[in-house]
Order: C-alpha cells, then sequence, then structure tokens
C-alpha cells in the first residue's frame, strides 16, 4: 500500500536534514505504528507524505500502491487514497465544517471520475458517522475547528477520515491532548475503518493508544530514520523503559 524506500529530506529555508534515510512499508490491511522521541521526524514524515510546501526530498521514494507520491500534488495524492490526520487540526474560519466535508468528499470523487453525492445521501451518511463519534448536530454546522476543544479537533479529524475513507490513513499523535474517553472514540473510530484494503500508519507517543488500536508492526524512529521494527511488545517496551535503551542497543 505504503512503500517509502531511503527517503531524505531537508528543509526548504534552512540547510537541516530532517529524514536520514526512512525505509518503511505499511500492507494493506496492516495497522503499522510509529513512536519516538520528541523531533526524530514523525511529523515531518506525514507532512512530506501528504504533500506540504516547505520540505525537500533529497533522496529516496514514496509510493502509494506503486504510483509515485512524491510527484503529486496534496490534492491529487488525497485523490488517490491518502489521508493525513494532522497533529494540530487547522482552522478554517467562514466555512462549515459539513460544508468542507461535501467540497472535499465531492472533489475527491470528482477525481477519480466518480458522480457527487447526492445532497441527501451525504447528510445521511454524515450524521451517521459523527453519531459514532459523538459530535453533535452544531459541531457540523459550525467553521471547521474553530473553537473546538482539543479532543473535539481530533475527534473532527477521524470523522474526516471516516467519510473520506481514504486507502491509507496517516494519523500523526491524533491522541495528544485527548482524555480517555475521547481517545477511546478515537480508537474506535479507526477501529471501525480497518479493513484488508485499508493500510493506517499511527504516530504515538504513548502506548495508551496502542491497547485501543492494536497494531501489528511497531516501528521507532530516531534522528531521522527507523532504528528499530517489532511487535507490539515494543511499545510495551517503551512504556516501560523510555527510549534510552533501545537508542543505546541500537547506537
Ligand atoms: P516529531 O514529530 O518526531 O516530534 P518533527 O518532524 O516535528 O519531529 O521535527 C523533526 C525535527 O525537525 C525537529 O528538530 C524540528 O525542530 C525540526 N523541524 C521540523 N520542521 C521544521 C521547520 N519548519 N523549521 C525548523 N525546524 C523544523
Ligand atoms: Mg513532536
Ligand atoms: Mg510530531
Amino acid at each position: 500500500m505504503l512503500e517509502i524506500k531511503d527517503l531524505h529530506v531537508d528543509l526548504e529555508e534552512e540547510t537541516k536534514t530532517i529524514l536520514k534515510g526512512v525505509n518503511l512499508s505499511v500492507e494493506a490491511g496492516k495497522v503499522h505504528a510509529i513512536m519516538g522521541p520528541n523531533g526524530s521526524g514523525k511529523s515531518t514524515l506525514s507532512y512530506v507524505l501528504s504533500g506540504r510546501d516547505g520540505y525537500e526530498v533529497t533522496k529516496g521514494s514514496a509510493t502509494l500502491e506503486g504510483e509515485d507520491l512524491l510527484e503529486m500534488e496534496p490534492e491529487e495524492r488525497a485523490a488517490a487514497g491518502l489521508f493525513l490526520a494532522f497533529q494540530y487540526p487547522v482552522e478554517i474560519p467562514g466555512v462549515g465544517n459539513m460544508t468542507f466535508l461535501r467540497t472535499a468528499l465531492n472533489a475527491q470523487r470528482k477525481a477519480r471520475g466518480e458522480d457527487e453525492m447526492s445532497a441527501a445521501d451525504f447528510l445521511k451518511m454524515v450524521r451517521e458517522k459523527a453519531k459514532n463519534l459523538k459530535i453533535d448536530a452544531d459541531m457540523l454546522k459550525r467553521p471547521v475547528n474553530v473553537g473546538f476543544s482539543g479532543g473535539e479537533k481530533k475527534r473532527n479529524e477521524i470523522l474526516q477520515m471516516a467519510v473520506l475513507e481514504p486507502k491509507m490513513c496517516i494519523l500523526d499523535e491524533t491522541d495528544s491532548g485527548l482524555d480517555v474517553d475521547a481517545m477511546k472514540l478515537v480508537a474506535q473510530g479507526v477501529n471501525a475503518l480497518r479493513d484488508a484494503d485499508r493500510g493506517f500508519l499511527v504516530i504515538t507517543h504513548y502506548q495508551r493508544l496502542l491497547d485501543h488500536i492494536k497494531p501489528d508492526v511497531v516501528h521507532i524512529m530516531a534522528d531521522g530514520r527507523i532504528v528499530k521494527t517489532g511487535g507490539p511488545e515494543l511499545a510495551l517496551e517503551v512504556e516501560n523503559n523510555g527510549y534510552a535503551d533501545i537508542l543505546t542497543e541500537v547506537a
């Protein structure tokens, strides 16, 4: 599904290398988690995959179902089925949440040569998905994320994901700042989307989320590289011992 090979990324603004050879392959149907100390490049990886400005890929490749992601515009990546739930969801004043979701969905359908969804069908679908995430009608009408609490913003990211039904979902610290109940809702939203044709990359600081979203594979990222890969037990090791032991071991 997602194949990253020897990815090297510099900042455009200053001469600084952030990613120093990332190799990662996420198969359809699998959930991969990335953990790692602050500043190791986790968010940078997700930004580069989604096509955000400000980064320069100096080496390596990233493909989605064999298609070169790095050659695509951000909206083409989305239409191809890539989704990123942001660590810091953006507020969009003046654009109603529901309008935003419908516009995004229809833009993707159009890019794939599919028909628009009717207003009635859309409304029914969104209301049902919102209900599962305990997002009320009022939040659907308000401008995107404006005045939403931290937890509401994160749940709203999961609603976007549920509506767009991407093939490859990347969640960047969607659990940070959430109380236990909100985190469970987020995890349920992710688990509801798990299926044999969809891949997940879940970036998290905490094992806690992974109690609810059981990963197939856990990676540790440090200093712009994936330094260790294992099963769910690796996340428990981090929880119990921190990163120091692992970093010493791989150094
Ligand atoms: P993580 O998500 O693992 O905490 P980031 O990808 O956010 O790490 O950051 C990796 C490193 O790159 C950090 O040292 C961070 O300060 C630096 N960095 C990322 N983006 C920028 C930027 N736009 N300007 C300056 N430094 C940046
Ligand atoms: Mg961070
Ligand atoms: Mg980050």
